[in-house]
């Protein structure tokens, strides 16, 4: 985020100049003219009948309650919780003024980053129209249609369609716009089809309603991958934005509560049923900055799962009891969390003392929770399996035709360096492999009783049932994703670097981060493109 520096009381003069307080303040506040005067609740305390006072004349305000007081920079101060400068900013970002005495690479960061957010509205705009008004988005309709959201409640979350091909590049080329920001906005593959091609798009936006990001939902029901995101920019930080929180934050702040649940469909859904104060964390647990962000209207969360899961079934009840710890723990204040412990422990049917950090690896608890379950009365249950064997990840799969296909490796160890792999799969990755350089296709079979038990077992069990498909284009095809996932995973690190580095000024820091940054990033395109 740049910052202006130590600007001027010209910048804050002309910036007051043309942004009105009432209309400003309207924006939280339900006001009332009385005389000259404009009146409404305070919210900066609470209060039954008004006592907050804004003057027009003098573009000034105070409250006769809690005797706050102030202009329009101390009122966005207090409202979006941030300072005089974040303030500044906000106000001339609004009324469109230019602040000056920029350093050029901050004049850059801060162009760039304004491009990123005119192409981010300009694709939310496309996808809309294309969804409602072109045959294209008949799919998208009907998948709406289908999960019973309505018109109504879709455009108030612009939710789009992506149609296949090049679309939205022939129409910025129509547009005379640049093709390079839709790139660098991660809406475009290098070749120009459109990343989110023939899915619903759903728009990340930030609480003030401007779009960041967007994830997408696949229309074909051969595509395996369901869900697709932006990957992370100068304008998209993902653990920073609550999904929802644009249309939520004003009926969070009336009933004093945020019902925080798993996606974004089911805050979608939620709305379309009246629960406008759902919001989502996108998927993770909460971070500190989202739970700072969502403190600005609230402290209270209630937490809502999935209605998939199914607390009668073991695995599933481990699962909600685990998704449960994750926010439990963000939760700072001791007090408030016992609360919501006590309350998540009812609906997921155990005891809370389970709900706590320390309770959850220890294959113990976790038959604990077995027997809450009630499975332990039938004696059987699908908690047992679950314990033994890791879940399929990539990593997993590969390992496994390796197991089987050993010659696959020449592929492999060409694309792939062992610091690619997950930590759990790398030492018996590089086991196999050195297994394979002295002893060939058979060498796994005379080595493997020197491999440690659980590597055994793994590649037993890959014997005895291989994974699905085995040649070398599917060994390929995995190394290229988990090579793909870990750089995806270095360009997020990054970013966050950045942005830290920003906050901290470090100019060099800064330019060395960015440059590779892009470079991971062309790199994350090529590969994509080749797929
Ligand atoms: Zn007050």
């Amino acid at each position: 985020m740049p910052v202006p520096t130590p600007s001027s009381d010209d910048a804050f003069a002309e910036v007051k100049a043309k942004v009105d307080l009432i209309k400003v303040v309207q924006e939280h506040v339900r006001l009332t003219k009385r005389n000259k005067d404009f009146w409404g609740l305070c919210p900066f305390h609470q209060e039954d009948s008004p006592s907050f006072k804004v003057n027009p004349q003098m573009q000034s305000w105070y409250c006769f309650g809690c005797e706050r007081s102030g202009d329009v920079f101390t009122f966005v101060e207090l409202i979006e919780k941030t300072d005089k400068r974040g303030a500044l900013q906000l106000l001339a970002e609004r009324a469109g003024v230019e602040l000056k005495k920029l350093s050029p690479e901050q004049k850059e960061r801060s162009d760039s980053r304004r491009r990123l957010l005119a192409m981010l509205k300009l694709a939310a705009q496309f996808y809309e129209y294309v969804l409602w008004s072109s045959p294209a988005g008949e799919k998208g309709r009907r998948l709406l249609e289908a999960r019973m959201v309505s018109e109504e409640t879709a455009r108030r979350f612009q939710l789009g369609y992506a149609p296949a091909g090049r679309g939205f590049a022939e129409y910025l080329r129509a547009k005379k716009k640049s093709l390079q920001d839709a790139h660098d906005a991660g809406l475009m593959r290098s070749d120009g089809t459109d990343f989110f091609a023939e899915r619903l798009v759903i728009p990340i936006r930030d609480e003030r309603g401007q779009p960041l990001a967007f994830t997408a939902r696949t229309v074909r029901p051969d595509e395996q991958r369901k869900y697709i995101n932006s990957r992370e920019t100068a304008a998209y930080i993902k653990g920073r934005v609550i999904f929802g929180l644009d249309l939520a934050r004003d009926e969070i702040t009336k009933r004093g509560h945020a019902v925080l649940m798993e996606g974004q469909f089911d805050v979608i859904t939620a709305h379309h049923h009246g629960v406008t104060n759902a919001v989502a964390s996108s998927g993770t647990a909460l971070t500190d900055d989202q739970v700072r962000l969502l403190k600005r209207f609230t402290d209270e969360l209630l937490l809502v799962f999935d209605a998939g899961l199914n607390p009668g079934n073991p695995n599933q009840l481990e699962l909600a009891a685990s998704r449960a710890r994750e926010v439990l723990e963000k939760i700072p204040d001791a007090a408030v969390r016992d609360t919501y412990r006590e309350r998540a422990a009812g609906w997921i049917g155990v005891q809370p003392h389970l709900l706590t950090a320390q309770a959850s690896p220890s294959p113990t608890k976790r038959e604990r929770f077995g027997e809450r379950g009630g499975t332990e009365s039938n004696g059987k249950g699908g908690l047992a399996p679950r314990l033994g064997g890791k879940k399929l990840t990539v990593g997993r799969y590969l390992l496994q035709l390796l197991a089987v296909r050993p010659i696959a490796f020449d592929r492999v160890r060409t694309m792939l360096t062992p610091d690619e792999l997950d930590e759990g799969d790398r030492g018996i990755y590089v086991r196999m492999l050195e297994t394979y350089e002295r002893g060939g296709v058979s060498g796994l079979e005379s080595e493997l009783a020197g491999y440690p038990p659980e590597e055994q077992d793994l590649i037993r069990r890959a014997w005895a049932a291989p994974p699905p498909s085995v040649d070398d284009e599917v060994a390929v095809g995995l190394a290229e994703r988990i090579r793909l996932g870990h750089m995806r995973a270095r360009h997020s690190g990054i970013i966050r670097e950045l942005s830290e580095a920003e906050r901290g000024k470090d100019s060099e820091l800064v330019a060395r981060l960015e440059a590779q940054a892009a470079e991971l990033a062309r790199a994350i395109n090529e590969i994509e493109r080749r797929n």
